[in-house]
């Protein structure tokens, strides 16, 4: 019974790639030091699978930055504004085509389905010509092969690669990115001839664009592309991999009808509809690679209900055809659960992060073959049992209150049009109000003195006089600026999700969790493992003092439950939903506590509602439905008169409008600076609804300062389009990544634009 690993963390058990990268780039150390630390990565993470006994072991999911990146070097796609000039592709132009370098911007970034990982999105137009520029996938086939590992090298699907790419500036709207598959494939075949030549027996193409609503045509580029293959793919072992959804039924009829090819690799922790298809028919004497281990989370597996799933599959494929696999690459968990010193015991007994899995794989796989690890599966099986016993996971009165609320509805009895009335007359603003997003620069000595108060080196007396001190400064610079409805500007969080979590009960907190968000850049989800409930007010104090130091409305700040739901790793024991309505209860209490303290305004950010759409449209309404509704329980118990605001980055809304207004928000803040037109649809619907908006004015992702007339042109473009009694004037997100010097100026020119446009209507 043999064993898979879809794909294994780059970063390293403590960060040590995030590290060698950030020092090269800073021309702190070489290019040999940045391969060495790569190398040796690479070598303990092969060692690591084989010495667990795992058969078909990946290579080539290492990467310094993408694995899409990648593909585009391997293909010689370089779009022309970086000037390579052929042969190999090195580190200049790989990581300018990342980056950026200091005369052209980086490539495109965007997120990898729907996980918080992002790739760079290829820029292909009818003018690229392909040639195989990187031999990263044969150099590291080779590189374990010397280290005695026999790999399965993985590339990114043909077909995938280009429908994740996007058509070059000026033919958007005309090119037809599958048209280029015939000339990516002879760049694919000589890559291939090279992989057996080195002595690869197997080889895996990652093609997770099955799992979407694709049309007849995009099908049929699948069973094109690999009977263009099969002559090449002859005498390898061929394995097409799908992750992160259930494949569709048409997408698992050609799939499992493509020539050449060996296996299927399936997800089976996301959805139950791929079962029932392989149950429905299978081919004969093709191997099933069953993604049984959730790469997408950090719950140990629950062992003996995957060994009965599998073994029903055994009854469908037969023994040497079953192979026992990870759900996705482990790209998208924690690296290794050894380094947890500080987590509780008993909660640590139910995790696995990545190191973990390989292990469990390899149980799963060995138990099949009649030799099962009893002492493994006991302490699995008593871990499952305490886990689901523990009285930290259960508490029967927030359950019951969740319970009650699914299907109802919850909306505030009077319109957003009446209620911004109210509001107006209490908060009495002028035209085009102006405001932040919620937090100001994070300053060295701001996140030393968190820090200190956090390792107990300063008291709580010195901390919350520093923090005050910080809100004072803040309000002060807002109050000189002229703004008109101000923040405390956020000194006291480290992380919008981070922050809640740390007060909520059933968070619990890693120290090396690291997941790869892009490059070099991780995060930290906290572990959401038992119900959720709020101990104590949260943010009360800190906004009640910054109230207490103007006269003008201070803006109560609080992240969203869909957002702490999204950007956290969940509790697999119930659905997701259940967890969401448990934090909007959690969220409500504060949202009331803070109306309570005299806070008039309060935005509740929901950064991530977009992010978690579901891949499948069939699934995007019921998401969309819960999500929206867990955002309206926070503040359905609020006074007309007390303002709700909410923020989401992002821009691509036009397809979820009518969920963002089902929101009931009185005035919506979003990122706007780099897509305008995109938004005005967006806009249109606004005016319809009555809500205030505000779309950001200026891009706080870059340290340029836009000038007066520029934000004034932008606004006005605006005013073009919305009615000047709804817009609100803000910049595109927090402040917190910039410098005071930058947001200074910046601001002053926002609020100049704001005054000056006032004067004109
Ligand atoms: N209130 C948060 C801040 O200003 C919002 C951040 C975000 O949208 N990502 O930092
Ligand atoms: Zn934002």
């Amino acid at each position: 019974m043999a064993s898979h690993i879809v794909g294994y963390p780059r970063m390293g058990p403590k960060r040590e790639l995030k590290f060698a990268l950030e020092s090269f780039w800073d021309g702190k150390s070489s290019a040999e030091d940045l391969q060495k630390v790569a190398a040796d990565l690479r070598s303990s993470i092969w060692k690591q699978m084989s010495d667990a006994r795992i058969k078909y072991i990946p290579s080539n999911t290492f990467s310094y930055y993408d694995q899409v990146l990648d593909t585009t070097a391997m293909l010689g796609a370089v779009p022309p504004r970086y000037n390579w000039n052929g042969g190999e592709i090195g580190f200049d132009v790989y990581f300018s085509m990342a980056r950026g370098n200091a005369s052209v911007p980086a490539m495109e970034m965007t997120k990898w389905f729907d996980t918080n990982y992002h790739f760079i999105v290829p820029e292909l137009g009818p003018d690229v010509t392909f040639s195989y520029a990187s031999h990263k996938a044969v150099t590291e086939y080779k590189e374990a092969k010397a280290l005695g590992v026999d790999t399965v090298p993985v590339l990114v699907g043909p077909v995938s690669y280009l429908l994740l790419s996007k058509p070059a500036k000026g033919v958007e709207k005309t090119f037809s990115l599958l048209s280029l598959l015939n000339k990516i494939l002879p760049v694919y075949k000589e890559v291939i001839s090279e992989l057996k030549a080195a002595g690869a027996s197997w080889i895996q193409f990652d093609e997770p664009t099955l799992v979407l609503d694709l049309d007849a045509h995009k099908l049929q580029a699948f069973t094109d592309a690999y009977s263009e293959l099969e002559s090449t793919l002859s005498g390898l072992s061929v394995l097409i991999e799908t992750y992160f959804a259930d494949v569709p039924a048409e997408a698992y009829k050609t799939l499992t009808g493509l020539k050449g090819v060996t296996g299927y690799g399936f997800d089976l922790v996301r959805g139950t509809k791929t079962l029932d298809l392989i149950k429905g028919g299978f081919p004969k004497g093709k191997y099933l690679f069953s993604g049984v281990v959730d790469g997408r989370n950090i719950w140990a597996n629950d062992l003996a209900s995957s060994l009965s799933t599998l073994q029903e599959l055994e009854g469908i494929v037969g023994k040497e055809n079953l192979v026992v696999s990870t759900s996705c690459s482990l790209l998208h968990t924690a690296v290794d659960l050894v380094n947890e010193t500080k987590l509780d015991k008993e909660i640590k007994s139910w995790l696995a992060f990545a190191a973990q899995k390989v292990v469990e794989v390899n149980a799963l796989a060995q138990a099949l073959a009649g030799q099962k690890d009893e002492a493994f599966f006991s302490a699995n099986a008593a871990a499952q049992a305490s886990r689901k016993s523990s009285p930290r996971v259960t508490n029967e009165a927030v359950q019951k209150a969740a319970a009650a609320l699914k299907g109802s509805d919850h909306r505030r009895a009077t319109n957003v049009s009446a209620r911004l009335d109210a509001q107006q007359k209490k908060l009495n603003l002028p035209v085009l109000p102006t405001t932040t997003i919620g937090s100001f620069p994070q300053t060295l000595e701001l996140r030393r003195v968190r820090r200190e108060y956090k390792a107990k080196k300063i008291s709580e007396d010195d901390y919350v006089k520093a923090i005050k001190a910080e809100i004072k400064k803040v309000v002060a610079l807002q109050e000189d600026l002229d703004i008109d409805v101000l923040v405390h500007g956020e000194p006291e969080r480290n992380d919008m999700v981070e922050y809640f979590g740390e007060q909520l009960s059933g968070f619990a907190f890693t120290v090396n969790g690291w997941v790869q968000s892009y490059g070099s850049r991780c995060v930290k989800p906290p572990i959401i493992y038992g119900d959720v409930s709020r101990p104590n007010p949260m943010t009360v104090f800190w906004s009640s003092t910054a109230q207490s130091m103007t006269s003008r409305p201070m803006k109560g700040m609080l992240t969203g439950p869909v957002t702490i739901l999204n950007w956290s790793f969940v509790r697999n024991d119930q659905p997701r939903h259940e967890t969401c309505y448990q934090i909007a209860l959690a969220i409500k209490d504060e949202v009331e506590d803070l109306e309570k303290a005299g806070i008039n305004v309060i935005q509740i950010d929901e950064a991530a509602l977009r992010e978690g759409l579901p891949l499948r449209k069939s699934e995007q309404a019921f998401y969309l439905e819960w999500a929206v509704h867990s955002f309206r329980i926070t503040n359905v118990g609020v006074q007309d008169t007390t303002q709700i605001h909410t923020h989401m980055c992002y821009s691509n809304f036009n397809d979820i409008i009518h969920s963002i207004i089902d929101m009931d928000a009185d005035v919506i803040t979003i990122e706007n600076s780099r897509s305008d037109e995109k938004l005005l649809s967006v806009f249109r619907e606004g005016v319809k609804y009555g809500a205030g908006i505000g779309p950001g004015v200026y891009d706080i992702h870059s340290p340029r300062i836009p000038s007066t007339e520029e934000i004034a042109d932008r606004i006005n473009k605006m005013l073009a389009v919305l009615e000047t009694n709804i817009l609100w004037v803000n910049p595109d997100c927090g402040l917190k990544t910039r410098k005071y010097s930058e947001v200074k100026p910046a601001l002053k020119n926002m609020v100049a634009a704001a005054k000056l446009l006032r004067t004109e209507l």
